[in-house]
């Protein structure tokens, strides 16, 4: 069946945060596409407006580490964003077992990661949702950044709609505490921990609950001092937690290379203020990232 005289729809691809999403094939240019259909509901016209206008302003965010929105329609009660198509994500490959990554792989990968917060962070969009499955991986091995800015047109994704409730394990300290004025930040210290999974193979951070959440990232990397983050005493869900001291980085990442966990200690700041910016944090020494055409991907 075509949608908007344009798009032959294949099969499902999955069931996301907002709604479905098709494989499809672009009449006008042959191209496989992923259509992503977004309920927005009776009541919420308003909403379907302004989403346009700002779906109009994703569509200008074009850059290799962004995947590219080629189109986007309401139709019936539902928006539809169309995607350029990836061959799978960074969760696949983080989760297949025959995969080894090397150090150069890693570096690879979360650089392509930052390069595209970079890009997107300079022109004041913040993703607000990252997590291996948003990192999605083509077929010469550019790694992409999907999602970006939905969150925000889209409010809070609705975790009814998905089995996908990790989300709470990239969750920066400032959201945890509940802060209403976050920054770019937020996206950094998501990263931190995909690149934490990274270097691990599961995630870092496994909170059951906010409150869970926080305990875990204190435990892993010490109680934050109101020296360190001043601001912290202000936030509306601050609660004073018992000390933990910061254990070496070290010895959770024993096979992290030097500016591997240089680079990690950095991103992993409380104070988002002093956080390392995505322009700021790069690799500094050998071995060198890995080719993107390179880099091992599942079969
Ligand atoms: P979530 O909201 O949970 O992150 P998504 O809505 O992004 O999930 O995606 C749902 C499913 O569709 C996932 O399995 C994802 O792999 C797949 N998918 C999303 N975007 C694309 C794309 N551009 N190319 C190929 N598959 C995609």
């Amino acid at each position: 069946k075509k949608v908007a005289d344009r798009y032959l729809k294949r099969e499902v691809l999955g069931e996301g945060t907002y709604g479905v999403v098709y494989k499809a094939i672009d009449t006008q240019t042959g191209q496989t596409v992923a259509i992503k259909k977004i309920r927005l509901g009776k009541h919420k016209e308003g909403v379907n407006f302004t989403a346009l206008r700002e779906i109009k302003l994703l569509k200008e965010l074009q850059y290799p580490h962004i995947i590219e929105l080629i189109d986007s329609f309401p139709h019936k009660e539902n928006l539809h964003l169309v995607f350029e198509f990836m061959e799978t994500d960074l969760e696949s490959v983080i989760r297949d077992r025959n995969i080894f990554l090397s150090p150069g792989d890693i570096k690879s990968y979360i650089q392509m990661t930052l390069n595209g917060l970079m890009f997107c962070h300079k022109k004041w969009v913040l993703h607000r949702d990252m997590k291996p499955n948003n990192l999605l991986i083509g077929s010469n091995g550019q790694l992409k950044l999907a999602d970006f800015g939905l969150a925000r047109i889209f409010g809070s994704p609705d975790r009814r709609f998905t089995h996908q409730v990790f989300a709470r394990w990239y969750r920066a300290p400032e959201l945890l505490f509940g802060t209403k004025q976050y920054g770019s930040g937020v996206d950094v210290w998501a990263a931190a921990c995909i690149f934490a999974e990274l270097l691990l193979r599961r995630p870092f951070l496994q909170g059951s609950s906010d409150i869970d959440q926080l305990g875990k990232i204190f435990a892993a990397l010490g109680t934050p001092s109101p020296s360190q983050w001043p601001d912290m005493v202000y936030l509306p869900d601050y609660v004073e937690y018992q000390y933990v001291p910061a254990p070496p980085l070290r010895s959770l990442f024993p096979m992290a290379s030097d500016d591997a966990l240089d680079l990690l200690s950095k991103m992993f700041t409380y104070d988002p203020k002093v956080r390392i910016s995505a322009q700021q944090a790069y690799f500094t020494s050998v071995p060198l990232p890995t080719d993107p055409d390179k880099l091992p991907r599942p079969t």
